[in-house]
Parts: C-alpha cells; structure tokens; sequence
C-alpha cells in the first residue's frame, strides 16, 4: 500500500517517511512539472507532521529541512496533494502533472526568514536529480504562487531561482531595470495594450482571461509574475520593467534548456 516503507527515488534523499494522502496521477499523467512550496510554519516537524496526517488531506513528495536533508514521502508515480485549486498553461490538475516539493520556511506571516544556502543546494541537487528521471522542461519549474496566484505567494520574491537556473534548473532571465519613466499598466486601465499584455502572460502559462481590463486577477498574476521573474518591486503593476522581463522570457522559452534523461553530463553525476 502507499503508505508502506518505499525506496528513495534519489541519492540526496536522507530518509522516506511516508503519507497516506496520496493517489494515483489522472489518466496515468507522467510528471512533467516540479512545483516548489515553503511550508508557512514556525516549526518545520509540526509542517512535516501535518503532511503525514491521515485525514489533513495535505502531502507532498519531497520535504526540504533548512540545514538540507530531504525526505521523501510520497512515489514520485503517485499523485501528492500540494497544489489545492491551481492552473498552469491551460491544465487544472496540477497535482496529477507535477511533483511537489516543500521547503521548510516560515513564510510571509511568520518572519519570512532568508532561506539558508545548505537549504538552496539541497532544493537543487534534489530538482536535477528529478530532471533525470523525467523530462521537466525548464519553463515548468514552478512556484505554488504562479500556479494559485489568488490564493498563494509561496515560496515568495526571497527564493533565490537565479541560483537554480544557473545550476540548470528553471527559467530565468535578468530582469529589466526598473526606471521610473515609460508607459505603466495599473488596476482599472482598459485597452488594447492591456489585452496584449494579458496574452502575453496567458502564453506565458497565468491563468489569466484577455479582458482588455487591468482587472483583480491581472493585478494578482503580475504579483505572482514579479515575485518570481522581478522580485525588486512587487506591487502587482505592469512597469516597462515587469513587462520587457516578460517578453525577455517569451523571447527566450524556445531557447531554454530541458535537463532530460538524454543530458545527463558528468558534471551533474558529481553534483548529485
Ligand atoms: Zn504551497
């Protein structure tokens, strides 16, 4: 059963503590994307706990310690249960396509500390050796806050996903300056510039409608959008800053990397 004692599905895994809350992945669904969480808890036993609880209807396959040990606990086959009510690039069950994983930080409402450079590491190694076994393309490395950008702001703008991308996992590009002059979209503008720019994050994969309106979940997705792509300022308005990082990225998604099973380099053996 799956709550039973499992094999780590990776060498940088410290020990599997099993949950219950799991199943099987919709239709079969291959994981082809990684959904990166902090835990939002003072006390990372009580988050780890609370994902093992029969009956909390919470889990997640991966748990990230500050110091980096990882456990597993759930088979990355199974379908955990992290991403709640989300959408990605026109799908719903984010659950069934991706695997989860929660780092252990306070959050917004507790602190919000730095995440330590051990943690970081560990996150890493454990998303490579993930890219190993399944083909994540680098534009599907993801925050629960893409995801649910109404409802969730984890693992928030202090992830450092500029230290992942450069070890080969994630999309990233630098982003652009922030000048305090050009054309800026804000919350009740209407228009044509308004729809194209809400296309552009729409075919970015933000759940987000062409209403030619800077409506309430506009404002929320350029917010989810600034916390991982331009975490200088975020205010949930579209400055030619968040704007060309946006098109930077566009620019840049049929160049990006996918770290397959076919990619796998001596160097990321050594790494791992
Ligand atoms: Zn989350």
């Amino acid at each position: 059963m799956s709550s039973n004692l499992f094999p780590p599905e990776s060498s940088v895994v410290a020990e599997v503590l099993p949950s219950p809350n799991n199943g099987e992945r919709r239709d079969g669904r291959r994981p082809d994307m990684i959904l990166l969480h902090y835990t939002g808890m003072s006390d990372p036993d009580a988050a780890l706990e609370l994902l093992r609880a029969r009956g909390s209807d919470v889990s997640c396959h991966y748990f990230v310690f500050e110091d980096g040990r990882i456990v597993q606990m759930v088979p990355e086959s199974r379908r955990a249960w992290h991403a709640g009510q989300a959408s990605w690039a026109g799908e719903t069950d984010i659950n069934s396509c991706s695997i989860g994983i929660e780092i252990a930080n306070s959050g917004h409402d507790h602190g919000y500390p730095d995440f330590p450079k051990r943690q970081i590491a560990a996150v890493t190694a454990l998303c490579r050796s993930i890219q190993i076994r399944h083909t994540i393309p680098a534009v599907r490395v993801l925050a629960h806050s893409d995801v649910a950008p109404s409802r969730k702001q984890d693992p928030g703008e202090k992830f450092p996903w500029r230290t992942l991308y450069d070890s080969g996992v994630g999309h990233w590009v630098k982003p652009a300056p922030i000048m305090n002059f050009g054309h800026v979209l804000s919350p009740g503008n209407r228009g044509e510039t308004v729809a194209a720019f809400q296309k552009l994050l729409a075919e970015y994969g933000y759940d987000v409608d062409v209403t030619a309106e800077y409506d309430a979940v506009t404002r929320e997705v350029v917010t989810a959008f600034q916390r991982h792509f331009r975490p200088e300022r975020i205010d949930g308005i579209a400055d030619p800053s968040t704007r060309s990082t946006l098109a930077d990225l566009l620019a840049n998604r049929g160049r990006t990397r996918t770290i397959g099973a076919r990619s796998r380099s001596p160097m990321l053996q050594t790494t791992l």
